[in-house]
């Protein structure tokens, strides 16, 4: 799939919204971005875990974990796809941790899965949790990589779609000069 065709996909099914903004950060922006939105259409989740799939399935997994809650859904479709486990890792006093008897025994090849990287933090716990447990941890991947490069990873890393993300201090933004009403996404007015 081409940058395009998967933005047309997140337009079409309102996970990509454009406008002005609010962030939950306080900072204004031009768009905004819920991958949930697209996700919850089942053939989405299947067409972008796809392209995940294909470039991993050389690498015979037999296990793909995920950081809930986000990436729980696209592990889920990821595994079912290359015919492996799915797991996540959720947090127990801030700590990522493995609950509901979910486990990872040593040597088994391992992919975790997020939907969004902005800073990479919570993939970087999973794989640390992962190779803590012994497990031979061959990539990370993503549906959507927005850290405009800044998320680096020690084992191969693959995102299905790049996407910049454009943000103002609310004192500087180019759309409040413009006079143009900003709004906070969820509201009744977007
Ligand atoms: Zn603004």
């Amino acid at each position: 799939m081409t940058n395009e065709q998967a933005l047309t996909l997140f337009r079409e099914s309102g996970a990509l919204l454009e406008g002005h903004f609010r962030l939950t950060s306080g900072l204004h922006s031009p768009n905004y971005f819920q991958c949930a939105k697209v996700l919850q259409y089942p053939r989405h989740a299947e067409t972008f875990c796809k392209d995940i799939a294909e470039r991993f399935r050389g690498e015979k997994i037999d296990v793909v974990i995920s950081p809930a809650i986000g990436g729980i859904v696209v592990g889920q479709e990821v595994a079912r796809l290359l015919g492996c486990r799915a797991i996540f890792a959720e947090r127990e006093n801030e700590v990522m941790t493995l609950r509901r008897g979910f486990e990872i025994q040593p040597g088994e090849k391992c992919l975790a899965v997020e939907d969004v990287v902005t800073t990479g933090g919570s993939v970087k716990e999973v794989i640390a949790l992962a190779q803590a447990a012994g497990a031979d941890v061959r990539g990370a991947a993503f549906i959507v990589d927005r850290s405009s490069g800044r998320a680096q990873f020690e084992v191969p890393f693959f995102a299905a779609l790049k996407m910049e993300v454009v943000t103002y201090q609310p004192e500087a933004c180019p759309l409040c000069n413009q006079g143009i009403p900003v709004v906070k996404p969820g509201s009744r007015k977007v």
